[in-house]
């Protein structure tokens, strides 16, 4: 493991450290880093643009290492990705962020929704659809309130996908594609399948304010949400230039350090306190 800059460590993404250290260790690490409840969800808000209103949460997982500090998700998903320990650290996501999310409804913070980051090798999980059923059932959980995000890289096959989105589409389930625009993809698929909500890509947000290049795309797929009745949010807003933008591109929905990093659940619900009490 080498010290990176501020208090995380990186070991297990470069291709050195991946390729000595073998598989069986780092999923041996993962596994028992679950076992043990070293992972923990950080929450960000999703906050509507015009009002500063939250309008929803993203969980993303983090590992509180006990020796190396907090390790961000970009420096494990990958590895568990490859080993197939996504899928029991995604069931573990899912269940944990379903049970939270019905808390807050339960304790009376308004009824939000909770998003969920799927990668595809959980998405194509043969267990996926039954086990998204049970964990709505299973937490209370009002379906509606329950969104899973996925990149584009599911397109890859969209007759696969067509079937098992409309499975999760049954269940009442939201649908977001992440990272949108980025993934070198047909928007034909956007004819084909039932999805909610694009998230457009941070890299088109970081420079809407200055570049009108970026700010016409945001622009077009803005309209093009219009149209085909699908919402979109910006994501990786960090600046008031960024989000007076994206108000003029009539862009909803932002999320970003602009308006709050991902936090531990007891921060957050300090935050719904500050918007809802009034
Ligand atoms: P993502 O789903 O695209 O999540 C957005 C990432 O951007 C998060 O990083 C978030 O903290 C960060 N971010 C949000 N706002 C800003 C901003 O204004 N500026 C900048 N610079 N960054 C911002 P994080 O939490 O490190 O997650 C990275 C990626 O790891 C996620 O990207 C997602 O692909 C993956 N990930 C996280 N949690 C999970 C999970 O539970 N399951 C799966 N399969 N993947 C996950
Ligand atoms: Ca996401
Ligand atoms: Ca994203
Ligand atoms: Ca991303």
């Amino acid at each position: 493991a080498k010290q990176e800059g501020g208090n995380c460590y990186r070991f297990y993404d470069s291709a050195q450290d991946g390729a000595n250290a073998s598989k069986l260790n780092i999923e041996n690490d993962l596994r028992k880093a679950l076992d043990k409840g070293e992972f923990i969800i950080h929450y960000q808000p999703k906050v509507d643009l015009c009002s500063g209103e939250i309008t929803g949460l993203e969980a993303l997982v983090r590992w509180q290492h006990p020796e190396r500090g907090l390790v961000p998700p970009l420096e494990f998903i990958p590895v568990a990705e490859e080993t197939g320990l996504i899928v029991p650290l995604g069931k573990w996501v899912l269940e944990e962020a379903c049970r939270q999310m019905k808390q807050w409804h339960e304790r009376g913070y308004a009824k939000l929704g909770i998003a969920v980051n799927f990668s595809s090798r959980q998405f194509r999980d043969k267990n996926m659809v039954s086990h998204v059923a049970r964990t709505l059932q299973l937490s209370g959980l009002d379906p509606e309130c329950l969104e899973i995000e996925l990149t584009e890289s599911i397109m890859q096959n969209v007759k696969e996908s067509l079937v098992i989105l409309s499975e999760l589409k049954q269940l009442g389930v939201h649908i977001s594609i992440d990272d949108f625009g980025t993934g070198y993809s047909s928007l034909s698929y956007l004819k084909h399948l039932p999805i909610d909500t694009l998230k457009v890509d941070k890299s088109f947000v970081d420079d809407i304010a200055l570049s009108p290049k970026d700010e016409a795309i945001i622009r077009t797929i803005v309209d093009m949400g219009n149209h085909l009745q699908l919402n979109i949010v910006a994501e990786g807003v960090e600046n008031k230039q960024q989000a007076q933008a994206l108000m003029a591109c009539r862009c909803k929905i932002g999320q970003g350090y602009y308006f709050s990093k991902p936090l531990p659940h007891n921060e957050v619900e300090l935050l719904f306190r500050n918007v809802y009490l009034n």
